[in-house]
């Protein structure tokens, strides 16, 4: 459920009607609703309520720092992924202690930094990085708490390139090697080993994977207890998946994927850790867009959008699919028109969706992409020269711009003249 509903014939994000978001900020835009996020993360909390937890929010898949600073005042830690991800948290008022460190590269400079302002923990992903951390550890005189991160060999059975849990992808360490990797890790002196950590990938719309590879790690738990190491953390990823199409079936619930958690390591008496990015943020954005032209083809339709593959990359690089809504709501028994619905980038990949059918538009008419709150902005560039694309959100009445688009003039002095031109 979202908060970006129809009231009086308008899209409203919550109180808020879009079209006066629209009048105000300038098109393509993200709005994100504090109430779903609130509400997701909510959903989260209650799920894993009678263990202890933590749940790192992942801020890959939207990491502005109104974002984050409204998932911190709830509770929220963070799963960051670079060092730059690491700052932001901070500056959003997230505790070191709260925060993990994940990633198969990260650099000894990552690693100094995040040891150095406080970190959680470490979420190890090869034996190469294992040494790295020691040798840091050990130069700033401190001891690097550690999670390793197994790769359970399991199907997520999700899109290929969002897929992380198979022995063919480049994350974390063989079950057949994690006992001698934590062995390794327990030797060396810049090193706390205190957990086992798994994330098999991103947009899973079945519990099954989950069951299977939180299967396995209580299984490695028990054995590396009895190797007398000290499991007091799992760390059980992300990768909750979201309805991208209203038409689809529901994906699993919070709730679900919790009793899931029970079931498989529940009675470890670990601290349980939890990495959701998608199921929180994707729900509680939509981008926000207006129709340019439309353009009669020979053969089809465009819907010519003033948003483009740079501001929402997840239709071309994923073959993803958004809900396309206009901000009118349509009157009842309108009839749909089949559009090839694209933005202005000298690219055919800049599609969104072909022969999509809806209410007929006009030049000048607004739409929105539902579900894009997540690896939406954060994935924007500006391609074609197309500044940023701004955020803004909404809390009950109030909206307030969160990222502001960056003028020509700006964007244009970021580069700098080679010294010989
Ligand atoms: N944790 C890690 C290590 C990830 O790589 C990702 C995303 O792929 C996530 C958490 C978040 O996944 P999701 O947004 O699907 O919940």
């Amino acid at each position: 459920m979202d908060h970006f509903l129809y009231r009086d014939g308008e899209l409203h994000a919550e109180d808020v009607p879009v079209a006066e978001i629209a009048a105000a900020v300038g098109t393509p835009f993200y709005l994100y609703s504090t109430a779903t996020l609130t509400r997701h993360y909510r959903l989260f909390e209650e799920a894993l309520a009678p263990l202890p937890h933590l749940i790192c929010y992942a801020m890959k898949s939207c990491g502005n720092l109104s974002v984050l600073r409204t998932l911190a005042a709830l509770g929220a830690g963070a799963d960051v992924v670079s060092v730059g991800e690491y700052l932001k948290a901070r500056a959003a008022g997230i505790a070191g202690e709260r925060i993990v460190f994940s990633g198969v590269g990260k650099t000894r400079e990552e690693m100094r930094l995040a040891l150095e302002g406080g970190i959680r923990q470490f979420n190890v992903e090869s034996e190469p990085e294992l040494a790295a951390l020691n040798e840091v550890a050990l130069a700033l005189g401190r001891r690097a708490p550690v999670a390793i991160r197994v790769n359970p060999d399991v199907d997520a059975r999700t899109h290929e390139k969002i897929a992380t849990g198979r022995k063919e992808n480049k994350f974390g360490i063989p079950l057949s090697r994690a006992r001698a990797v934590f062995a390794e890790a327990a030797a060396l002196d810049g090193i706390e080993v205190v957990g086992v950590d798994v994330h098999i990938g991103s947009q899973l719309v079945d519990l099954a994977p989950f069951e299977e590879a939180y299967g396995k790690v209580a299984d490695l738990t028990r054995q590396l207890r009895a190797d007398g190491h000290d499991i007091r953390r799992l760390d059980l990823g992300g990768g909750l998946g979201i309805p991208y199409e209203r038409s689809n079936a529901v994906p699993p619930l919070p709730t679900d994927y919790g009793a899931v958690i029970r079931r498989t390591v529940g009675d470890l008496g670990c601290e349980i850790e939890i990495e959701p990015g998608r199921l929180i943020s994707g729900n509680a954005g939509i981008l926000v867009s207006r129709v340019i032209y439309v353009k009669s083809g020979e053969e089809r339709d465009f819907l010519i959008l003033d948003a483009a593959m740079n501001d929402l990359v997840r239709p071309s690089m994923y073959g993803a699919h958004h809900d396309i809504v206009p901000v009118r709501e349509p009157a009842p028994g309108t009839e749909a028109h089949p559009y090839d619905v694209v933005g202005p980038v000298c690219e055919t990949g800049d599609t969104f969706a072909r022969q999509r059918p809806l209410p007929p538009l006009a030049a000048g008419d607004l739409v929105a992409f539902r579900s894009a709150g997540a690896y939406g902005a954060v994935m924007a560039s500006e391609y074609n020269m197309r500044p940023l694309v701004p955020e803004v959100m909404v809390n009950g009445d109030q909206f307030a711009v969160i990222r502001a688009r960056p003028s020509y003039d700006e964007m244009i002095k970021r580069d700098s003249m080679a010294p010989w031109l």
